[in-house]
């Protein structure tokens, strides 16, 4: 293990993975990884209470549904990502579509909240690209917006070298851009912020105080324990708008690469108690409760 000053993850916490991806395709080179049964398992040894994990499109959709179907305490999130936007050949987008948008509106009962969705202009780096995850993340609010259910956002902003060159000054080109855009559609499509969380949330730091005084819910990813940039973000933001996820497989606590696990949850309580100098039962406490509220989760011992 590098040398991380932030303590490890004390021994008997609670916690919840608000956000993995389990199951999923297995990464093509090098896998490391437990078998998916084996991370289920271990995530309920290790102190895991509830496991959330995400679909991001009709394949990730069809693994999920079958992997939790005789499974306790896992729930998931119905996403259509912006990644699936950009990257799905236009061949294949509307029958795609069409499947997802169906599952959503008449398995309501099947799912917790609809995630991932959102925008992510790292990906998407030209003005094109970049309506076209706008319009259909527009789509999605305006099917859903009357289910009753929370929302699971990822949103990315393009750095600087991302800018879209031949619109250079269009307001995606900001070191906000995405979020800003975001908002205006949330607002638009009169979307409650106490029943969005923002998935591993990744600034710009300002936002760690802005949002939660909307009501926004912000989750912190394991790999907030050992990069302080992704500590930074929401150190200054109040407990009770924190929640904790692993975005697994990606987003280990310290070692890059595909080997992320849900039981690394309670790396990003170790994470958020350090940058808010308060204990990590008090971050467990507060971030089960939270995940509680804003999925709904009945969780009885
Ligand atoms: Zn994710």
């Amino acid at each position: 293990m590098p040398d991380i000053k932030v303590p490890e993850p004390i021994s008997g916490l609670k916690f919840i993975d608000a956000h993995c991806h389990l199951p999923f395709p297995r990464p093509k080179k090098n896998d490391q990884l437990p078998s998916d049964e084996e991370q289920y398992r271990e995530f309920f040894k290790s102190g895991g209470i509830y496991l959330i994990t995400s679909s991001i499109d009709n394949t990730t959709l069809d693994l999920i549904l079958n992997f939790i179907k005789d499974k306790q305490k896992v729930g998931f999130t119905c996403g259509w990502a912006p990644q699936t936007v950009t990257y799905t050949p236009k061949t294949q987008y509307k029958g795609n579509w069409d499947k997802w948008t169906d599952f959503i509106t008449n398995n309501k009962e099947k799912f917790l909240a609809i995630g991932e969705i959102g925008l992510d202009f790292h990906h998407a780096q030209t003005l094109e690209k970049r309506e076209k995850q706008v319009s259909e993340l527009k789509k999605i609010f305006e099917i859903t917006k009357n289910f009753g259910k929370p929302y699971v956002l990822h949103v990315r902003n393009a750095t600087e070298r991302e800018y879209d060159r031949e619109n250079p000054k269009h307001r995606y080109n900001k070191r906000d851009g995405a979020t800003k855009e975001i908002l205006n559609i949330i607002k638009e499509f009169n979307i409650n912020p106490e029943r969005v969380m923002w998935h591993c949330f990744s600034g710009p730091d300002d936002y760690g105080i802005i949002l939660p005084k909307q009501g926004f819910k912000l989750s912190v990813p394991s790999s907030a324990y050992g990069n302080s940039r992704w500590r930074n973000v929401t150190k200054n933001s109040p407990l009770d708008a924190l929640l904790t996820e692993t975005d697994s497989y990606y987003q280990h606590p310290y070692l890059r690469g595909p080997i992320n696990v849900p039981s690394n949850a309670r790396f990003s309580i170790a994470a958020i108690a350090y940058s808010h100098n308060v204990s990590q039962e008090l971050v467990s406490e507060k971030t089960i409760e939270n995940a509680k509220k804003i999925f709904n989760l009945d969780l009885v011992d």
